[in-house]
């Protein structure tokens, strides 16, 4: 078994800390940003440019891989990191976000965009996927086809396409749901957890030629202290064919100004040496929040969705280069940034390239977006370690939401 993780420094408040995630495919030093490749690339991107801009992993989706090219295929190539050239450690998520929000049609509740909850939920009919105590059965996004998830399925999905960190199979609820369908939800949840670990551990044995893969636990328990309290006992101390998870993840519906809380809760429960990563958050703001509380690693599709809309960060505020004001701005998008596109283009050329609907806008907006947020996760490492991680979010934070959008 080549998977570790060892806390290098704790910071003053408990929570946050520092620490390195040892992979079969190299470590990764916490806390870190993970950018996303849904379907086995970070898109419009080359490997080669993510990893120079200092991104240590990748993500990739369970759900998605499944349904194209199919996870065999994966598996048969020698699996994710192989088959899409990146020869660092990876991550998959187990599907059970996406066969819900794609098949379920909630998707920008759970999303945490911000949208109102009035505008982003579906009618029941329009729904795609179907829970019961066994799985959900859901239709592919692509071409209407029924197929069928379990916690089995997925960690044999998981298990093919070769990630050295994996999530178990759980069942997302949103806001919307009522505390008592919250409460079965969990306990479903729950049993589905013990059941990841006993295939889990099975498919271990059986592949065991493979590079070790850790598993880690999802909590859910959307806002409520009492359920996402439980939800971290019970799977902190679970325990199935003598296995343990490895890590665990914090999913789930979360309201963003609790976010911090949120993590904070589950972080007091959980066992202090294993890693937790927050999935799907990203923003500055929220990064910020997830370090604070404890949170060693994060994915987050936002950087490279927001890059190939012409959305950009920058130290003073995230703001869209393809804007007229920015047409003949022959400076970077940000002085500060030493990333590629900043260190050679200009606003105006990138301005230029999106109005001019050119594929290279997407990629050089896309390698500074996960270079800024890389970045900002890596400098909150050096502040965590130097003693001035207050210092450094409330100077960070205060010139960044000067500006409005
Ligand atoms: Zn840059």
């Amino acid at each position: 078994m080549s998977f570790n993780f060892k806390i290098t420094h704790k910071g003053e408040n408990g929570r946050a800390r520092t620490g390195v995630i040892e992979t079969p495919h190299g470590p990764i030093q916490t806390p870190a940003f993970i950018p996303v490749g849904t379907k086995a690339t970070v898109k419009s991107t080359l490997p080669d440019s993510i990893s120079s801009l200092g991104a240590q992993a990748v993500l990739a989706n369970a759900y998605h891989l499944y349904l194209q090219p199919g996870s065999q295929t994966i598996d048969e190539a020698g699996g994710l990191g192989k088959f899409m050239n990146w020869p660092g450690p990876t991550f998959t998520d187990s599907g059970g976000f996406q066969v819900m929000s794609l098949g379920a049609g909630f998707k920008k509740v759970i999303d945490m965009q911000g949208d109102s909850l009035e505008e982003s939920i579906t009618s029941s009919k329009e729904r795609l996927a179907e829970v019961d105590e066994e799985g959900v059965t859901f239709k592919s996004h692509l071409d209407g086809s029924s197929h069928r998830f379990t916690p089995e399925i997925s960690m044999q999905v998981q298990h093919e396409i070769g990630a050295d960190i994996i999530f178990a199979f759980d069942e997302l609820t949103t806001l919307y749901h009522d505390k008592r369908y919250q409460e079965d939800s969990l306990e479903r949840t729950r049993r589905w957890a013990l059941r990841c670990l006993d295939e889990h551990d099975r498919l271990t044995k059986e592949r065991k030629e493979r590079p070790y893969q850790a598993l880690f636990g999802v909590l859910q328990g959307a806002h409520y202290e009492d359920l996402r309290k439980k939800a971290a006992r019970d799977l902190g101390t679970m325990s199935s064919s003598g296995i343990e998870f490895d890590g665990f993840g914090i999913g789930g519906a979360i309201e963003k100004s609790r976010l911090g809380e949120i993590v904070g809760w589950v972080v007091d429960e959980l066992p202090e040496s294993k890693p937790r990563h927050l999935l799907g958050i990203g923003e500055p703001t929220d990064l910020f929040e997830g370090v604070e509380n404890g949170a060693d690693t994060f994915d987050c599709v936002a950087p490279t969705r927001e890059a190939r809309t012409s959305a950009v960060y920058s130290t003073s505020g995230r703001f869209n280069v393809s804007g007229g004001a920015y047409r003949k701005d022959f400076s970077p998008i940000d002085d500060s940034c030493q990333c590629y596109t900043c260190k050679n283009y200009s606003r105006a050329y990138l301005n230029h390239l999106f109005r001019s609907k050119e594929i290279l806008g997407p990629t050089l907006a896309t390698i500074h977006n996960v270079s800024f947020i890389v970045d900002l996760v890596a400098k909150m490492r050096s502040a965590l370690h130097n003693g001035e991680f207050t210092e450094f979010k409330d100077s960070f934070l205060g010139k960044y939401n000067e500006r409005k959008v």
